[in-house]
């Protein structure tokens, strides 16, 4: 397994999610018909930080309300898991959550909830991210989403690797 690189569309920032946070995620793919959705908060000790480590994650929790196409969090046990991992010096940097489709694609309310949860955060925060993952392959496909404090909602893009690709890119 590797570490996943997603960059901002204006390329300034990036997220690494860490082996140990993609494997908790992956195992809560709905590779199966009869599997519900899953889904939690992200962290990272450096929430400010334009290289952003991702290596906590939670979720989902006992109490949530969990069907085939919705995920709604158990709010207290939200709220007990980001004081866990705050005591840890981890800070909630966004939401993951797990689709039955092969290339997830957020919902309106998929964003709706992002919203609500960088307006939680009042001034503390500039975006919330939203990563989801999906149901095929050996590696699932995931999405990067942020909700930006502009009102912005932006497509993050995957970073494979291959300096050459990323030049072509830029150039
Ligand atoms: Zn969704």
């Amino acid at each position: 397994m590797k570490c996943r690189t997603f960059f901002s569309p204006d390329m300034s920032t990036y997220i690494l999610l860490t082996e140990s946070t993609l494997k908790y995620m992956y195992a809560f793919a709905q590779r199966k018909w009869n599997q519900t959705e899953a889904g939690g908060e992200i962290y990272s000790t450096t929430p400010y930080s334009p290289s952003l480590v991702i290596d906590g994650v939670a979720g989902p929790h006992r109490k949530d309300r969990r069907t085939r196409h919705s995920c709604n969090p158990d709010v207290e046990a939200t709220t007990k898991a980001r004081h866990n991992e705050f005591a840890r010096g981890r800070h909630a940097v966004g939401l993951w959550h797990t689709h039955p489709e092969p290339i997830p694609s957020p919902s309106g309310q998929d964003r709706r909830t992002t919203e609500e949860y960088l307006k939680s955060f009042g001034d503390d925060r500039d975006r919330y991210l939203s990563i989801i993952i999906g149901n095929r392959g050996e590696v699932p496909e995931m999405t990067v989403w942020s909700m930006e404090k502009s009102g912005e909602w932006q497509r993050w893009a995957e970073f494979d690797g291959q300096t050459v690709e990323l030049h072509t890119h830029l150039s």
